[in-house]
């Protein structure tokens, strides 16, 4: 079957069900173009709260399937591949948490949503990249404190501390994605000297010697929306993130020119769904095995963390 044909077959079988399909950026092209939403972590919460049917089929990773689960516990969330998961996550569990606000109580623990849900479940707020410095700022003031906890990737920790002026103690100090922090200052300057007249755009989760050389640092969706807003002069992005994005880019404004700051930034994890799957998912709605269901007494306690987010944000 082509992926024409796969396509217009779960949009018949969607408009047949009361179902939303939600994507991130990093997903397959043809994936996106299926979806009913196509977002950032971020957006991706929101409309998952906002927008939720009776079954939500989240393409993107474990963390966002479980974080519509939470705002959604009377829902069905179903993942393409129950295989999808973020290593970044791996690097917290609960009881490290735990053991770092053992050492000073009173500093708050702000969690990336890359996190498990038992993890956002020990923090006082959640953030993502596109609002982690002002989550920052504002826990910090709630809690009269100038230092927080942040974890679990340590670049975007570093990211929130330089621009909010807050110490972001890492916890722990290793913790990075896999994608991002492959990208280095060589590849940066190769690029540079191939495309002189591109701009850089790149995830805030690349090291800090790569952002200190960007032109903009910003989560997928502020980078598609500073390539959105660019003037007719800029013609050229060197693109600092996973290659799902460039794609979206390419098609939605294909008067302008990307390329990737480093060969295969590809995000094996985000790509284990495909359209067989999702059309398999729609004729099989009930199947609990491909159900995120986050159990309550989790559930419970990793929601206010997250509505305080959204609250903030
Ligand atoms: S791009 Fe990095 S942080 Fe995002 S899902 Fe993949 S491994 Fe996790």
């Amino acid at each position: 079957m082509t992926v024409k044909q796969l396509q217009e077959d779960i949009l018949k079988l969607k408009k047949n069900n009361d179902v939303i399909i939600l994507a991130h950026y990093y997903q397959p092209i043809e994936i996106q173009e299926i979806a009913d939403y196509v977002g950032d972590s971020l957006g991706l919460s929101r409309t998952a709260k906002e927008k939720a049917t009776e079954y939500i089929i989240f393409a993107g990773v474990d963390f966002m399937a479980e974080t519509a689960s939470i705002l959604n516990q009377d829902k069905h969330v179903l993942i393409p591949n129950p295989e999808s998961c973020c290593p970044m996550a791996a690097f917290l569990t609960p009881e490290k948490v735990r053991e770092f606000r053992k050492k000073d109580p009173r500093i708050p623990a702000v969690l990336y949503v890359n996190s498990t849900a038992a993890v956002k479940a020990e923090s006082d707020i959640c953030c993502t990249s596109s609002n982690a410095i002002s989550i920052v700022k504002k826990i910090s003031e709630e809690f009269n404190v100038n230092k927080v906890l942040f974890g679990p990737d340590a670049n975007l920790a570093d990211y929130a501390e330089q621009m909010s002026g807050i110490k972001c103690l890492q916890m722990p100090e290793i913790g990075h994605c896999y994608v991002h922090s492959q990208i280095k200052p060589e590849h940066i300057n190769d690029a540079r000297k191939e495309h002189p007249k591109a701009k850089l755009l790149v995830h805030p989760e690349c090291i800090r010697d790569v952002r200190d050389l960007a032109d903009f640092v910003g989560s997928t969706t502020q980078m598609y929306n500073r390539v959105k807003n660019s003037s007719s002069e800029e013609i050229e992005f060197i693109i600092g993130t996973e290659e799902g994005l460039l794609e979206r880019m390419k098609q939605d404004f294909p008067d302008k020119k990307y390329y990737l700051a480093k060969e295969k930034l590809i995000c094996y994890n985000m790509k284990k769904h495909n359209l067989e799957l999702i059309k398999y998912l729609l004729e099989n709605l009930d199947d609990k095995t491909h159900e995120v269901k986050v159990p309550s007494e989790i559930a419970k306690k990793a929601l206010p963390p997250i509505e305080k987010m959204l609250y903030y944000s």
